[in-house]
């Protein structure tokens, strides 16, 4: 799909089930359960999608999904299938790891830069030998310094082998005329997310802002693993407006039906209109 001059390709590293509890917060199931059928054990399915863009000869990564380095055991816990993971999707678009210029992790939850690094040999290395990795600079410290309830999702397999090719981030940061970084707080203190500006159309990689359509369309559905519930309802309202604004398209990290949509506004209601269906 392009946005104006800029060539984007959503990547999907696979699919996985997560605790509804988790995914919808305080929305109890009878209410959710209309919008997102679970499993026997509670669980709803979850998609992986990373997202590539080409912009001014960059090649930008946005987020690398789970990897391959996770125990079997944690693996079957979350059903993951991985498919090809994002290496075979990328082949896809005839590019290999080498190609990669830039790498953004909106966050470092193990389900968004899982594959940044891989073990080559007994040792873990960069995924993309020839990236740098763009990562906030809160979010570096939130992850080397995790308490009890984060431990579990900042592993430091992921982000460590990375560290000679990082470039930390003080706020809002552009990588291209066409593209930038904008922190977006809530789900962790400081998340980010990616939008497309070219020729006067709009795109946005919301990341944990909006996971699922569901999540715009209300506001106050917000999962269980945001650190900062209040801050990600005024994110997610800021945000809302301005995808409403510039009509934009919504790229969706976590939504299994569908990866990339359209905000539509009619009779004071807000409704996701698919434009890809997966
Ligand atoms: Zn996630």
């Amino acid at each position: 799909m392009r946005v104006g001059s800029v060539e984007t390709h959503v990547i999907r590293d696979g699919e996985f089930w997560s605790d509804g509890g988790g995914v919808f917060g305080l929305v109890p199931r009878v209410l959710w359960e209309k919008f997102i059928q679970a499993d026997s054990l509670n669980r709803v399915p979850m998609a992986l999608n990373c997202l590539l863009i080409v912009s001014e000869g960059l090649r930008i990564l946005v987020d690398t999904g789970y990897g391959d380095k996770l125990s079997p055991k944690r693996s079957e816990q979350l059903a993951l299938n991985r498919g090809g993971g994002i290496v075979a999707g990328l082949a896809k678009h005839g590019l290999e790891p080498e190609d990669i210029d830039i790498v953004i992790n909106t966050h470092l939850h193990s389900d968004h830069c899982g594959g940044n690094s891989k073990w080559c040999d007994g040792i873990l290395k960069p995924t993309f030998p020839n990236a740098t990795y763009w990562v906030q600079r809160m979010e570096w410290a939130a992850a080397l310094f995790p308490n009890e309830r984060t431990r579990a999702t900042y592993l430091s397999e992921n982000f460590s082998p990375v560290e000679e090719q990082l470039r930390l981030l003080d706020g809002d940061t552009r990588l291209t005329s066409e593209v930038r970084c904008v922190v977006t707080r809530g789900h962790t203190q400081a998340h980010q997310s990616v939008i497309i500006e070219s020729q006067g159309q709009y795109a946005i990689y919301m990341g944990e802002v909006a996971p699922l359509t569901i999540n715009l369309e209300r506001l106050a559905w917000i999962a269980a693993f945001d650190v900062e519930p209040l801050e990600s309802l005024e994110t997610r309202r800021r945000v809302r407006d301005w995808v409403r604004d510039h009509q934009a398209t919504l790229f969706f990290n976590h939504d299994a039906r569908c990866s990339v949509g359209r905000l539509c506004y009619e009779d004071e209601c807000y409704h996701v209109e698919p434009l890809v269906l997966d």
